[in-house]
């Protein structure tokens, strides 16, 4: 099922020769609009007339200069939806079909991981892969379109492309965007069983998509800590049986209300996806003993935390498992919970506003105080 406004799309907004794309220079800087040349597009690739894009915590740590090895200046923008505009020879799906212009497509933003490192092929860790890129990350603007905050985005030969299932909108595959392929991979490393109880610290995207799949994977009980209210309501949307507002209680009350709904002992999983040191000193009490921790918030150096490893890991057998980015597999997964229960679970409630290329700066402002869950862009409309 495709929308009217996303049929209209396709006729109304060709990509021209000139693609006009939005570009961070580096940290603080005002995000300029630039004017790329069409690309050629070797054989196996292609170019997606982009629809949605989205600019997530992430964005805002690249603009504050908070992850190392940015290649600035850079086109942001790493997860993003669109339609296959041309495709140069034979490219197929991660399903394998046979992809064609005109598809509505996504595509997985990790590209070049290498299958031959370390990392990849002894320890079987592709998301630590030495060679690996993401886009409107790692990738250079100076290399061409490599990011979503732009008209078109080049998909060099052997990215992960696929139909974005049928009845799936690209505002509910960006609203859920990279905090749901980090949410398939957050349970994953939570091992969740059915009926285990759930806590997760942090109500941005990837905490309410763990909120989300956790309820989808059978969990009990889902609490979440988090702020500002706007954000508990959508927890409570998507799954969370009860909220705590970060500013308004405390930890005793917080852990107090915890232990009293789980016979006194903690929750089977919590999942940090707030990136506070803070959240790290309390989420180990909040778990049962021998319970799990899965630590997916840190993106970036938030600084050391303190805890007294006596009490709240040994003596407590408790497992901590950390969680960085995400691999095909999660991607494709993600795309199939969506076309399974996208139509019952309010992805895209998370996006909040969507922002045209001129209005990335106010987006970017928008996210970092909270005033949105998630900034959505649209490339083609009218500043
Ligand atoms: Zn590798
Ligand atoms: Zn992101």
């Amino acid at each position: 099922m495709v929308s009217y406004a996303e049929a209209s799309l396709r006729v109304a907004y060709a990509v021209s020769d000139r693609i006009l794309a939005a570009v961070m220079a580096g940290p603080r800087q005002r995000i300029d609009i630039r004017e790329f040349t069409r690309p050629d597009l070797p054989d196996g690739a292609a170019l997606l007339r982009t629809a949605r894009s989205e600019v997530c915590g992430t964005d805002v740590h690249l603009w504050h200069g908070r992850l190392s090895g940015v290649p600035y200046p850079i086109i942001p923008g790493h997860v993003s939806a669109g339609v296959l505009e041309s495709i140069r020879g034979s490219v197929r799906g991660i399903d394998g079909a046979t992809l064609r212009e005109g598809d509505r497509a996504v595509f997985f933003d990790v590209h070049r991981t290498c299958g031959r490192c370390r990392p990849c092929v002894v320890h079987r860790t592709p998301t630590r892969c030495i060679a690996r890129r993401v886009y409107g990350i790692t990738d250079p603007a100076a290399e061409g379109l490599y990011g979503g905050w732009s008209q078109a985005i080049y998909l060099e030969p052997g990215v992960q492309i696929a139909r974005l299932p049928d009845g799936v909108t690209f505002d509910q595959y960006i609203g859920g965007g990279c905090g749901l392929l980090t949410a398939v991979h957050i349970i994953e490393r939570a091992a969740l069983r059915p009926g285990d109880t759930v806590l997760v610290q942090g109500t941005g995207a990837v905490g309410l998509c763990t909120i989300a799949l956790a309820r989808l994977s059978g969990a009990s009980t889902i609490f979440a800590i988090g702020a500002p209210p706007d954000r508990l309501a959508l927890a409570t949307r998507l799954g969370a049986d009860r909220t705590f507002d970060l500013n308004t209680t405390s930890y005793e009350e917080r852990l107090e209300i915890v232990r009293s709904l789980t016979d006194n002992e903690g929750v089977d999983v919590v999942v940090e996806a707030a990136g506070s040191a803070r959240a790290f000193e309390e989420g180990p009490f909040l778990a049962r003993d021998g319970g799990r921790y899965v630590v997916a918030g840190h993106y970036t150096n938030v600084g050391p935390s303190q805890v007294n490893v006596h009490e709240a890991i040994n003596r407590k057998h408790l497992e901590i498992r950390g969680c960085w980015g995400s691999e095909a597999g999660h991607f494709l997964r993600a795309l199939t919970l969506l076309g399974r229960y996208g139509h019952a679970v309010p992805f895209a409630a998370i996006g909040g506003r969507t922002y045209p290329l001129t209005g990335l700066d106010a987006a970017i402002a928008d996210a970092e105080a909270m005033r949105i869950t998630k900034a959505l862009v649209d490339p083609w409309a009218a500043s």
